[in-house]
């Protein structure tokens, strides 16, 4: 679907009448490609206070082909763009530490060039032993969003807190924000753990040799995330109903995936599910519970119907599905990943949403509760939270509303399904064994909830 509003802004005449009349001015966002280089340029490295993942972000960038600059060998280099900006802050100790976070971002961001990354990377201040440690620590969150929010031309900023003994969990979540595939995920804060991470990127196919369920993957969001896994090399069992049939075995033919008609409510579907890639699969990889329903009304006016109907197939179905994949011996692989589709709503609420934004809060809490118990697996189990995403659903709205919707957030545009897809086949992924118990926003740094 094509951004009208962003083709007109990026043109010669629309160029200057919207930066005449101090419009939104949105960029066709860097998405990745396979083979894709990590960045289109150099990046610039520095640290506040003694980091300790300096020389790990470095080794990454090199290892990718980046072109590793710091600020003493940018000096004599003022003015060249830079494609990222990695601040190591783990050595931020005191308030007064930040003005060397402040030092160090404000002459690089300059530099940024069009879809630009700053990463920062910074110590989990729940772990802080002072207050005094806590509020350094956690001000770094502040200012990520912050200048996420004052970047533009599709540049983003993201944080990773890292606690210590968790830094080999640093490259892939430091290869996601830096890359084309979170090119929607905008002034986000991911906490990492310790965790047994395989080294290496895995390459264009990631998931090779992986078995991974999506349910709703006949259309929208599920079916591109369907062939996002399917294009990272995994192999797809297409989750959705019946009367959806025919573009679930569309969408699982085109990936050479399978697909598995299924209402995830009817009450033995988590039986059939497990015994479905128990016995074709011997088990599964990657379980993404993306499918989900609306049915607003004012809370109200709401009826029981209306209520009942959302909590069950965007809430109970994924908890009784993923309980029932625990319970079987096997069934969930070694290294398994789960990941649950929650929503900006989940997280803002919305107007005439009580039963969909219960069931998407609901999600969180599952996901965070359920965690601990993963880790203990090998295992990890995540939400994203998709923001205004350009579906068939937003192309009915109403030309004004979707227009304001579309550009309520930092990058000033609506994100693609296939964005979600990115984030998700992220999570999925060996690499990033260290993110569990994570709600990542897909929203572009929508302003709702922010
Ligand atoms: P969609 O309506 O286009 O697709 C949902 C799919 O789920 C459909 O194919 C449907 O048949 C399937 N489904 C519904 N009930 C089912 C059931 N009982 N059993 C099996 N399959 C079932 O929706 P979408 O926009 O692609 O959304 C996908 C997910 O993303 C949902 O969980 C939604 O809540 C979430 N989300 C979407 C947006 C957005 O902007 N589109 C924003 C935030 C969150």
């Amino acid at each position: 679907m094509s951004d009208w509003y962003r083709d007109f802004a990026n043109s010669g005449i629309g160029s200057t009448i919207t930066k005449q009349l101090g419009l939104p001015r949105p960029v066709r966002l860097r998405r990745y490609t396979p083979g894709q280089p990590l960045l289109d340029g150099p990046a610039l490295v520095g640290s506040a206070g003694d980091g300790r993942l300096r020389a790990e972000v470095e080794s990454v960038l090199k290892e990718d082909g980046v072109t590793v600059l710091s600020p003493v060998t940018a000096d004599g280099e003022r003015g060249a763009k830079v494609a990222a900006v990695v601040l190591d802050a783990t050595g931020v100790t005191t308030p007064a530490d930040l003005a060397a976070a402040h030092d160090f971002l404000a002459p690089a961001v300059k530099r940024l060039g069009t879809n630009g990354r700053v990463v920062v990377l910074g110590e989990v201040p729940g772990e802080a032993p002072s207050p005094a440690l806590a509020a350094a620590r956690q001000a770094l969150d502040g200012l990520v969003r912050s200048l996420a929010k004052e970047l533009r031309a599709g540049a983003t900023a993201n944080l990773v807190y890292v606690p210590a003994g968790a830094e080999a969990s640093v490259p892939g979540p430091l290869r996601f924000f830096l890359s084309g595939r979170s090119a929607y995920v905008d002034g986000q804060t991911v906490t990492l753990s310790a965790a047994d991470v395989p080294t290496g990127d895995g390459g264009t196919t990631p998931l090779a040799g992986k078995v991974a369920v999506v349910t709703g993957a006949a259309r929208g969001i599920g079916a591109s995330i369907a062939e996002v896994l399917g294009r990272d090399g995994a192999h797809v069992v297409a989750v959705d109903v019946p009367a959806a049939g025919q573009a679930l075995a569309e969408v699982a033919n085109r990936i050479g995936g399978t697909a598995l008609q299924l209402d995830i409510t009817a009450p033995d579907a988590a039986a059939r599910l497990v015994e479905h890639v128990v016995e074709r699969h011997g088990g599964v990889d990657v379980v993404v519970h993306n499918a989900g329903i609306t049915r607003d009304k004012l809370l109200v006016n709401m009826d029981a119907a209306r209520w009942n109907s959302v909590l069950a197939v965007n809430l109970q179905a994924q908890l009784d599905m993923t309980q029932a994949l625990l319970d079987a011996d096997g069934a969930l692989r070694p290294g398994a990943r789960v990941v649950a589709v929650s929503s900006q709503s989940g997280i803002a609420g919305n107007r005439g949403q009580t039963n969909y934004s219960a069931s998407k809060a609901g999600v969180i809490g599952m996901v965070r509760s359920w965690a601990a118990e993963f880790a203990s697996r090998g295992a990890t189990i995540n939400a994203v939270a998709p923001g205004f995403i350009v579906t068939e659903m937003t192309a009915k709205m109403p030309f004004g509303t979707r227009e304001v919707g579309a550009r309520l957030n930092s990058l000033q545009q609506g994100g693609l399904p296939v964005d979600v897809a990115e984030a998700i086949a992220w999570l999925a992924q060996p690499a990033s064994a260290g993110v569990n118990g994570q709600v990542l926003r897909v929203c572009g740094q929508n302003l709702l909830g922010a």
